[in-house]
C-alpha cells in the first residue's frame, strides 16, 4: 500500500500514510482541535497532566513541539509498584527532550498515602483518586493559562455512551474538549487537544516515534463497566468504520445547549468554606475526603 500523499510505502492505513505524511496528519489534527476551540494560544504556559501511559506522552510531545512553554505534572497517588514504573519513564523521558517535570504526592499534600487510605477505610479507590487527583492538578496548576490532559476519541465516545446509559446529562455535559460548564475564577482551564484522535492513531504515532512506555496497569482498576461499553464500541466501530467519531460529533452539536441547561441548574458556584477553593457547596468534596480519611 502507498501513501496518499507520495510514493513511498504506507505504514499507517485509514488513511494510508507513510511516516513523514502520518505524523503531519497527526500534528495538524491536533492544531486544528486547538484552534478550533481556543484551547491554547501562542506564549501561553501549559501544563500537561502525565501519567506516563502513552497518550499523555503523545500530548506532551506534541505540545512542546509547538509551545516553548509546556510543563508536566504527574500525581503520585502512593499505590506500591505501579508509580515507581511509570515515573521511571517519565523522568526519562522528560530529560530526553528538556520538559521540566513535578511530581505531588498524595502523603504530602494529604497526609496518606493511597494504599494506607484503602486499607483503613471502606472507601472505592477510585472516587478517592479522583477527588484527590482533580484537587492537585488545579492546585498546582496556579499561574497557568491550562492544563492538558491526554483523553483521546475513544475515551471521551466511551465517556459520551456511558453517560448516556446512565442518563447523567450533568457529566455528559462535561464531556467537552474545554471542561467546565462555565469558566469559573480559581479553576484552571482544562483542555483536551487529543479529543479527535483516534486510540489507534495515538498508538500508531508513539510507535513511530520512538515514545516508549511500560503499559502497567493501575491495581486499583474496577471500572468493569466501562470496559463493556469500549468492547461494545470496538465491536460496533469494526463494522461500521466512523461511529465513534460520529458519536462525538453528535455531542459537539448538542453540547452548546446542553451546558446552558445544565448550567442554570448547576447552583452558583461558591467558594468551600474550609479551603477557600471553588465549590458549589459549603464544603468542598475534597475537603470532605481529608475529613473522612483522617476521622479515627
Ligand atoms: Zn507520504
Ligand atoms: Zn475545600
Amino acid at each position: 500500500m502507498r501513501c496518499q500523499d507520495c510514493d513511498r510505502t504506507a505504514v499507517f492505513s485509514g488513511p494510508a500514510y507513510c511516516k513523514e505524511h502520518f505524523n503531519s496528519y497527526f500534528e495538524s489534527k491536533v492544531d486544528d482541535t486547538l484552534a478550533r476551540f481556543g484551547m491554547a494560544g501562542e506564549g501561553d504556559r501549559i501544563l500537561v497532566a502525565v501519567s506516563g501511559g502513552k497518550d499523555s506522552l503523545v500530548l506532551l510531545r506534541v505540545l512542546s513541539r509547538k509551545f516553548p512553554n509546556v510543563e508536566a505534572l504527574s500525581v503520585d497517588e502512593g499505590i506500591a509498584g505501579y508509580r515507581e514504573v511509570t515515573h521511571e519513564v517519565l523522568r526519562s523521558f522528560c530529560q530526553e527532550w528538556g520538559i521540566t517535570l513535578r511530581i505531588v504526592g498524595f502523603k504530602e499534600e494529604f497526609g496518606k498515602t493511597l494504599d494506607v487510605i484503602l486499607s483503613e477505610k471502606q472507601v472505592k479507590p477510585c472516587t478517592v483518586c479522583g477527588i484527590f487527583r482533580r484537587t492537585l492538578l488545579n492546585r498546582h496548576s496556579q499561574g497557568y493559562d491550562v492544563i492538558a490532559t491526554g483523553h483521546n476519541m475513544d475515551d471521551t465516545a466511551q465517556a459520551i455512551m456511558m453517560n448516556l446509559l446512565k442518563n447523567s446529562p450533568s457529566l455528559l455535559a462535561r464531556q467537552g474538549p474545554v471542561s467546565g460548564i462555565r469558566s469559573v475564577a480559581g479553576l484552571t482551564k482544562r483542555i483536551k487537544p487529543l479529543y479527535y484522535c483516534s486510540e489507534k492513531e495515538v498508538m500508531a504515532y508513539s510507535i513511530l516515534n520512538g515514545i516508549v512506555t511500560k503499559f502497567i496497569e493501575c491495581p486499583n482498576v474496577s471500572e468493569a463497566y466501562r470496559l463493556k461499553v469500549r468492547d461494545q464500541l470496538n465491536r460496533i466501530e469494526a463494522s461500521r468504520p466512523g461511529t465513534k467519531r460520529r458519536i462525538v460529533d453528535w455531542f459537539i452539536g448538542i453540547s452548546g445547549r446542553l451546558k446552558e441547561s445544565e448550567g442554570k441548574d448547576a447552583g452558583r458556584i461558591g467558594s468551600c468554606s474550609v479551603c477557600g477553593e471553588p465549590s458549589a457547596n459549603a464544603v468542598c468534596s475534597s475537603c470532605k475526603m481529608q475529613e473522612f480519611i483522617s476521622s479515627p
